[in-house]
């Protein structure tokens, strides 16, 4: 886990898409707590403009590149990454093609009320077998009596695996925050809108925007409010162009 590539001050791993599932899966197996975050480049901007986020983002175990922004910066800084886009959602699918048939059980934490539970009988009908033992949705106050409620729930679950869907960087937040007050939880996952994507809510790009590096543009066409958001992805590659220039003077 020590093959790092700093990012404008985030430190990636340095992994292909095989090697994070498995290093997440033998972690999980020997009962080492671990935080999984997949930041894109509007994840690393909003670290550069809130530099508090810094210490959240990077205390995660596990971070690995889920955009092509990052990608492109790893280039433009002369370390690439080897792996290329690990995409957060399919480590999250992987995960739980591989716990089926184990002992590991999973919750689903996240999205608005009733899709994390339609998102559960999806992934029940995609992996007969797997153990889902707890679903909240993510429209609670993330402090005082309503988290301690969902924290209870979570523990009383007894999953050693969580998908915390919060949308980034609050599931960041939310994880760095809680997971002390979780010792059984081994896993914990920030997927962003990966239940929705389960529920059938919101379909990820058809695979060939994916294979151009396109995905940002579908959903941009799919859900033009993310805009303001995106502006975010040209401020972050010349702000990176820049950093790489002073750098080399
Ligand atoms: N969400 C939530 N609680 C909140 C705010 C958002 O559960 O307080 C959910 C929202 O319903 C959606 C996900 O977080 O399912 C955010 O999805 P998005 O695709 O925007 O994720 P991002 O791109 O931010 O990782």
């Amino acid at each position: 886990m020590d093959n790092k590539i700093n990012i404008r001050g985030v430190y990636f791993n340095n992994v292909t898409f095989d090697e994070a599932v498995d290093t997440l899966i033998t972690r999980l197996d020997n009962g080492e707590q671990t935080a999984l975050y997949t930041p894109n480049s509007e994840i690393v901007q909003a670290c550069i403009e809130s530099p508090e986020l810094f210490d959240i983002i990077n205390s995660a175990e596990m971070i690995v590149p889920d955009g092509i922004g990052v990608i492109k910066a790893g280039r433009i800084l002369g370390t690439p990454f080897k792996g290329g886009k690990v995409a957060g959602i399919e480590v999250g699918d992987a995960i739980l093609s591989r716990v089926v048939g184990t002992e590991h059980t999973a919750f689903l934490l996240g999205g608005k009320p009733g899709v994390a539970e339609t998102a559960r009988e999806k992934i029940a009908e995609k992996y007969p077998g797997i153990k889902i033992v707890g679903v909240n949705d993510g429209y609670f106050k993330k402090e005082g009596d309503e988290n301690a409620a969902v924290i209870e729930k979570i523990n009383e679950s007894g999953a050693d695996v969580l998908f915390v869907c919060l949308g980034a960087p609050m599931q960041e937040k939310w994880i760095y925050n809680n997971r002390a007050s979780m010792p059984s939880v081994m896993l914990m996952m920030g997927l962003g809108g990966s239940l929705d994507g389960y529920a059938g809510i919101a379909k990820r790009a058809p695979k060939i925007f994916i294979d151009l590096g396109l995905e940002w543009f579908y959903r941009l066409i799919k859900e033009p409010k993310r805009i303001g958001r995106m502006m975010s992805l040209p401020k972050f590659y010349f702000g990176t162009w820049k950093y790489k220039m002073k750098k080399m003077k």
